[in-house]
C-alpha cells in the first residue's frame, strides 16, 4: 500500500466541513496550569537552574528573558523531559512531569519548539502539517486517515493562523527562516498542547514578520497557555504581557515589561549592557 501525500487528492474547500476550533476555550479552569517549585539542575555541579519556582495560570502568555546562560533553555528542557533536575516539581495540570518520559509530556499536553525551526525541507507545507498530526504515523492509517475533509480544512485553517495559507503547495525548503518558525508554531499547534513552549521563536525574523508574531502568540494564548523565551525587548513589547527575568538560574524579577524594566536589578545585569 502507498502512503504517498497527494494534493491533488484533497477536496476543493468548498466541500470542508467541521473545522475544529483550535481556539477553543480550555475544558477546565486548571487546563495548561503550570506549577513550578525549587527546580533544580546541576551539571557537574554547576547549578544551570537554582531552586526556581514559578507559576504559569491557564491562558496565559509568560515571556522569559534573561542574559545568556540565565539557564532559560536549561527550564523548558525541564519542563518538556529533555532534562531531568536533580531536585524540585514540574506540576502540569497537577500532574509531576518531572516523573513522565518526554513522549508522555507530549500526549500530557505539552508541546515544545527548540530554537532552530526543525521541519522536512523536502515535504511541501502541507505534508509537514499532516505528519504532524497526532495519529498521523502508521501507513494504513496515513492512507485513510490523511485525506478526510475534516483533517484538511484543519490544516487549512491552521495554515491561515501562520500567515502560510498560500505556501501549502510548496516545499518547506523555500520558505524562508521565519516561515519556517511559523510552520513549525503550526505543527505544534495541530498537536492542541494545552502549555506551548517557545524559545526564541522570532529569531532570524524581520521586523514585519516580528510584528505578526507577536499577534499570532497572542492569538494562540486565548486557548491555551504559552512561555515564550524571547531576547528582543522590542518583541516584548509587543507582546506586552507578564515578563519573568532570570539570572543565574534564579527569578531575578517578574512584573509587567514596564515594571521589569525600571528594576535596577534587571538594568545591572541584563538591560543597562
Ligand atoms: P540560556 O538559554 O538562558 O542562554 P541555558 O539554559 O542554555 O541558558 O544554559 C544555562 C547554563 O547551563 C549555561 O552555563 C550552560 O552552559 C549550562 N548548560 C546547559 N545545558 C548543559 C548541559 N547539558 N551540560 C552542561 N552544562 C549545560
Ligand atoms: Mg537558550
Amino acid at each position: 500500500m502507498n502512503a504517498e501525500l497527494d494534493m491533488d487528492d484533497m477536496m476543493p474547500a468548498s466541500a470542508m466541513a467541521n473545522t475544529r476550533n483550535t481556539q477553543a476555550a480550555p475544558a477546565t479552569p486548571t487546563a495548561g496550569c503550570l506549577e513550578i517549585d525549587a527546580l533544580t539542575v546541576s551539571f557537574d555541579g554547576f547549578r544551570a537552574v537554582d531552586g526556581l519556582s514559578l507559576r504559569v495560570d491557564p491562558c496565559e502568555l509568560r515571556v522569559i528573558i534573561g542574559p545568556n546562560g540565565a539557564g532559560k533553555t536549561t527550564l523548558l528542557d525541564m519542563i518538556c523531559g529533555k532534562t531531568r533536575p536533580s531536585s524540585g516539581r514540574v506540576l502540569f495540570e497537577g500532574r509531576d512531569l518531572a516523573q513522565m518520559p518526554e513522549h508522555e509530556i507530549v500526549r500530557a499536553g505539552v508541546g515544545r519548539k527548540f530554537q532552530t525551526p526543525s521541519v522536512y525541507e523536502d515535504l511541501t507545507v502541507f505534508e509537514n502539517f499532516e505528519i504532524s498530526l497526532p495519529n498521523a504515523h502508521g501507513v494504513l492509517r496515513s492512507v485513510f486517515f490523511h485525506r478526510r475533509a475534516d483533517v484538511i480544512a484543519r490544516i487549512e485553517a491552521i495554515a491561515d493562523m501562520v500567515f502560510l495559507r498560500d505556501r501549502l503547495a510548496g516545499k518547506a525548503g523555500r520558505l524562508s527562516h521565519g516561515q519556517k518558525q511559523w510552520l513549525e508554531i503550526g505543527m505544534l499547534l495541530l498537536q492542541e498542547p494545552r502549555l506551548l513552549l517557545l524559545d526564541e521563536p522570532v529569531a532570524g525574523m524581520s521586523p514585519r514578520e516580528r510584528e505578526l508574531t507577536a499577534a499570532l502568540l497572542a492569538r494562540i494564548a486565548q486557548g491555551k497557555s504559552v512561555i515564550v523565551i524571547e531576547h528582543d525587548m522590542d518583541f516584548v513589547r509587543q507582546i506586552a504581557s507578564k515578563v519573568t527575568v532570570l539570572h543565574q538560574g534564579r527569578v531575578l524579577s517578574e512584573g509587567t515589561v514596564a515594571e521589569v524594566q525600571a528594576d535596577p536589578r534587571v538594568i545591572d545585569v541584563y538591560l543597562g549592557h
